[in-house]
């Protein structure tokens, strides 16, 4: 019983959050009479469609808006929250503060992307915004909460899933998604963890592997590290048997010891196989576009999303330092196949994650 109101519960609030404003225009579709269709149509041998086929590189550079000083090796920064929560802390904003910083986000030209899609360089974010990635450490209760309301259970408006929710339907195009890095917690009482790690997954989320004992990394040897990673990624396996968790957050940033780097980001634990492709650190920077040979995958940074002790590196700090054009934030070009970078920077292009992309030095 209790299961299906849940369910139905947690389907009126993807039913409702369906976005209010206009989507966009498409283009006219013009359908050309079938006589009148040239003879012999080529097909390119890559199946491709003539159309794009047809666009040259020159074309593609061309149809990007130089005017938005688009900069794809700028930074980005990887927000690290731990709890919403009632009290302000360290390690817990309040849902006002954290409805402040989103605001922020929204009002100043940053837009959410996945840190998969980060690892994998799929930039896919609106030409002339900035991309930004919000990860959610310890699987806290306050980070996805139901509250009984009337004999049902529904979602809790102060949680961080519900303030995310919240801006998702205030501004659609803000592409509102986040990852939470689990360990043994699965965002408190474990009757809910089925529908919960679903419902994430189906809505836009991602998971990532907090490690299961929240050890230091440093301290252990490569059977340790696979099985924390391993028994994790098979806990969040019995929920979601198809989904691949592919990031890792470092309890207390620790990274393992440099000749055991090679079990965290591959090993297999109870003959369940893992891949890692993106590896946090805790604090205390933005991090490098992923195009940058500056980045360092298996310990990227990440800017504490806190205003106490933060020692001048704390998410307001790099905030007002883009404003202030004391720091260069990437910018996107608006294609997700092209790689625009100021000359300035050619150098620090790495080629491996360009990959067939495009590069637009201007
Ligand atoms: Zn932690």
């Amino acid at each position: 019983m209790k299961k299906t109101i849940i369910l139905m519960t947690l389907l009126l609030l993807t039913g409702c959050a369906a976005p209010t404003a206009e989507a966009p225009e498409e283009p006219p579709v013009i359908e050309a009479p079938v006589d009148e269709l040239p003879a012999e149509q080529e097909t390119n041998t890559d199946g491709t469609n003539e159309e794009n086929h047809d666009l040259t590189e020159e074309d593609i550079i061309a149809s990007i808006d130089m005017s938005l000083n688009p900069n794809e090796l700028g930074e980005i920064m990887i927000l690290m929250y731990h709890g919403i929560g009632p009290e302000e802390s360290v390690w817990q904003r309040t849902p006002d503060n954290f409805r402040k910083d989103l605001e922020y986000m929204y009002q100043n030209g940053y837009r959410m992307i996945s840190l998969n899609d980060y690892a994998k360089g799929e930039i896919k974010t609106e030409a002339g915004f900035t991309p930004i990635i919000l990860t959610f450490d310890d699987g806290r209760q306050n980070n996805f909460n139901l509250i009984e309301e009337n004999g049902e259970m529904v979602l809790d408006t102060d949680c961080a899933i519900g303030i995310l929710e919240e801006f998702k339907n205030k501004y659609p195009d803000f592409n509102v998604t986040a990852s939470f890095f689990l360990g043994t917690n699965l965002f408190g009482r474990k009757e809910y963890a089925e529908k919960k790690l679903n419902w994430l997954i189906d809505n836009g989320y991602d998971l990532g592997n907090h490690t299961y004992s929240h050890n230091e990394m440093a301290e252990l040897n490569p059977d340790e590290i696979q099985i924390e990673i391993g028994s994790v990624n098979n806990i969040i396996k019995q929920y979601l048997p198809d989904y691949a968790v592919e990031t890792l957050s470092l309890p207390l940033g620790s990274n393992p010891k440099d000749e055991f780097i090679e079990s965290m980001l591959e090993g297999e634990y109870d003959g369940n196989k893992y891949n890692t492709i993106a590896v946090l650190d805790v604090g205390w920077r933005p991090a490098y576009s992923p195009f940058d040979i500056l980045t360092n995958f298996n310990s990227l940074y990440r800017v504490t999303a806190s205003e106490i002790n933060v020692d001048n590196c704390g998410i307001y700090d790099y905030f007002k330092q883009y404003d202030e054009n004391k720091r260069e934030r990437f910018i996107s070009d608006g294609n997700p196949d092209v790689v625009t970078i100021p000359k300035r920077h050619n150098e620090y292009l790495n080629m491996d994650i360009v990959g067939d992309r495009i590069v637009n030095v201007y």
